[in-house]
């Protein structure tokens, strides 16, 4: 008898499933399991619609038995089963399939990750086997039927005997390679793990029948040995509880045994959606930051379920990078393990789902800040950064977004505050949102350009973070108010614009002198508004600070760009009647005065000095 030819389609993506494309073989469990408990399904949908059929939840079940000696997993079922016709149909064609139509599409890696993510159903089962029975008994056939194939080759069919009716698959487990080892697959740990981490949630029993261990009757430490059916999947899973029957230790549990993080979570969301797409999700925000946050090891995601059965571990698309320390699972019945649906469908639910996902977790963060504005003040310590990242990049389309959700260091508050209480305490010749940047906020506190404003009395935010100017800088304005920096060489106070307008005109040919023998360092030399008690500091005007030209020279690629730096002289400080004194005595004094006070400022800014030994020796010189 000559064998039954493979549809050309499925052919080869069966020889794509045999020549092992797609690294993750286990998920074939995951695949067969889900097609029993579709069938079992059906079964109930008959029994809707057939007062001929009851549907008996309870003795429906799928069972996996291994056999070692003959190296064979068979996993069956007593579901709906198949006729001749369509074990022809089901398994000899792959019909129109979404996604395998995107593989051929797109032969790169990510069509691999996608067939291994949403799943190539019975096909998979040639990952790890090489002679694949299928024996099954259709509830509307009075024959048995078996299916055999050894790969791209074709298939055999024939009559068969079977009790009972359903679908038993009988895989004849691969020897081991170097790459895999498939003699795991027959172990009874293995198909827990596989079945707890894939299946647990599949709807009806998985069992196995499994050898125990009990005291011989009448012995005292004399053993036998039995067998006895074990359910391996727990059936609910948790996000489809009712909230009312759990507890937050439930949530922490769940969390824990699934690795999302290695603490208790700082906050649990668990919500079920009904509308366009319905949907439930678990969502935690982790108390801390992962171990690899910041690596290119971290990938972010939650883990997807379509009606209880897990299709994907990490689906990126769900979270925006902002809140990409999310952790937790979205279920929907709404989205299908079937890989012959359209991806693109998935695609429009997904994004659908993402967004309110999105927008759930924004509200919880804002309840939080609301409510527990210590636990936020700890969620912001771990992950505010995050969010400054999320108000910058993507050249601001998220600022709006996030700006409620941020938080500074307030020098008049001595805590955390949100730019919202900023506002709300601004004085009222206040035109603008003060800022000052530096390494921490003790550095910050002493920095000289702060001495004005702290003295009239102005709240300033601390920029700690290296993140925090660029994000500002994309922001720009919050309700109307605009960001300006302590070092921005107008600080727009215009009371003190007038006194020292004199000074400047003043002391013109002073400042051109050393502006001239700083020789390109500084854009210029000024009288300071806003000094009080030090006598020099750095400003510097353009858009481009002191504070991101640090952070820019330390990046890889450093383009070198220099900020505009103004140097500011204290005209009321003792130091300028020496300067004075230098400009009509001494010329050359004032020239390494000039310098030294300069690279005073550069220090004081956290900056270094082009040529420290010069500046040693300048000092020794006017010490002498
Ligand atoms: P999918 O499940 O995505 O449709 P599969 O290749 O896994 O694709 O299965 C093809 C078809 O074979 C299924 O749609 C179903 O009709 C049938 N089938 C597979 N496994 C079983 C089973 N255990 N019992 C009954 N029918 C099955």
């Amino acid at each position: 008898m000559t064998k039954k030819q493979f549809k050309a389609e499925s052919k080869r993506l069966l020889d794509l499933m045999i020549n092992s494309i797609y690294t993750n073989k286990e998920i074939f469990l995951r695949e067969l399991i889900s097609n029993a408990s579709d069938a079992i399904d059906k079964n109930y949908y008959r029994s809707l619609t057939d007062s001929n059929v009851v549907f008996d939840k309870d003795v429906f079940f799928i069972e996996i038995t291994a056999d070692k000696d003959n190296r064979t997993l068979r996993i069956s079922d007593n579901g709906i089963g198949m006729t001749k016709e369509e074990l022809e149909e089901n398994l000899g064609t792959i019909a129109q399939s979404g996604s395998f139509a995107f593989k051929n599409e797109n032969e790169s890696k990510e069509g691999v990750d996608i067939i291994g993510q949403f799943g190539v159903g019975f096909y998979s089962a040639f990952m790890v086997s090489d002679l694949v029975t299928v024996i099954s008994r259709s509830v509307n056939s009075d024959k048995a039927y078996k299916w055999v194939s050894g790969g791209v080759e074709g298939y055999d069919i024939e009559e068969s005997e079977k009790a009972s009716l359903g679908t038993e698959i009988i895989l004849k487990i691969k020897e081991n390679a170097e790459d895999e080892k498939y003699d795991e697959y027959l172990e009874e740990y293995r198909l827990r793990a596989l079945i707890k981490k894939y299946s647990d949630f599949i709807k009806y029993p998985v069992r196995m029948l499994v050898k125990k261990s009990r005291l011989k009757e009448g012995t005292e430490n004399e053993y036998e040995d039995f067998y006895e059916y074990e359910t391996l999947n727990s059936m609910v899973p948790i996000w489809r509880k009712n909230k009312s029957e759990l507890t937050q230790e439930d949530y922490d549990n769940f969390y824990l045994e699934k690795h999302f993080g290695y603490e208790k979570p700082l906050k649990t969301v668990h919500s079920s959606v009904e509308g366009v797409v319905s949907y439930n999700t678990l969502l935690f925000i982790p108390a801390r930051k992962p171990y690899n946050y910041y690596t290119k090891e971290f990938q972010k995601g939650l883990e997807l379920y379509s009606n209880g059965v897990l299709i994907m571990e990490k689906c990126a698309d769900l979270l925006p990078d902002y809140f990409s320390f999310v952790q937790g699972l979205v279920d929907s019945a709404d989205l299908s393990l079937n890989i012959s649906r359209e991806l693109l469908q998935h695609d429009r639910q997904l994004k659908f789902i993402a967004k309110k996902i999105k927008d759930k977790i924004k509200s919880e963060l804002l309840s939080m800040f609301k409510n527990d504005r210590e636990k936020y003040d700890e969620f912001f310590r771990e992950f505010g950064s995050q969010l400054k990242y999320g108000v910058y990049s993507d050249f601001g389309m998220h600022k709006e977004e996030l700006q409620d959700l941020l938080l500074f260091h307030s020098s008049t508050e001595n805590k955390l505050v949100s730019l919202d209480e900023y506002i709300s305490r601004m004085k009222e010749d206040q035109k603008y949102i003060y800022y000052a940047t530096g390494e921490n906020v003790e550095k910050i506190e002493k920095m000289p350009q702060t001495e004005l404003l702290q003295d009239k009395g102005f709240e300033i935010l601390y920029f700690t973070d290296e993140i925090d100017e660029f994000a500002i800088k994309m922001l720009m304005s919050y309700k109307d108010k605009e960001f300006k920096s302590v070092s921005s060489g107008d600080l727009g106070l215009e009371a003190d614009e007038k006194d020292s307008g004199m000074d400047a005109e003043d002391n013109k040919e002073l400042f051109d002198f050393m502006k001239e023998a700083l020789d390109g360092k500084v854009k210029d030399v000024r009288a300071s508004k806003r000094l009080k008690n030090h006598p020099v500091c750095l400003t510097n005007e353009g858009e481009l600070s002191i504070e991101m030209e640090k952070v820019l020279s330390m990046m890889p690629d450093s383009p070198g760009i220099k900020a505009d730096k103004i140097l500011e002289i204290n005209t009321s400080h003792e130091i300028f009647g020496t300067l004075r004194q230098a400009f009509t005595e001494d010329k050359d004094k004032l020239k390494l005065l000039s310098n030294l006070l300069y690279n005073q400022a550069l220090l004081i800014e956290g900056l270094t000095i082009d040529d420290p030994v010069k500046f040693a020796n300048d000092v020794c010189q006017l010490i002498r």
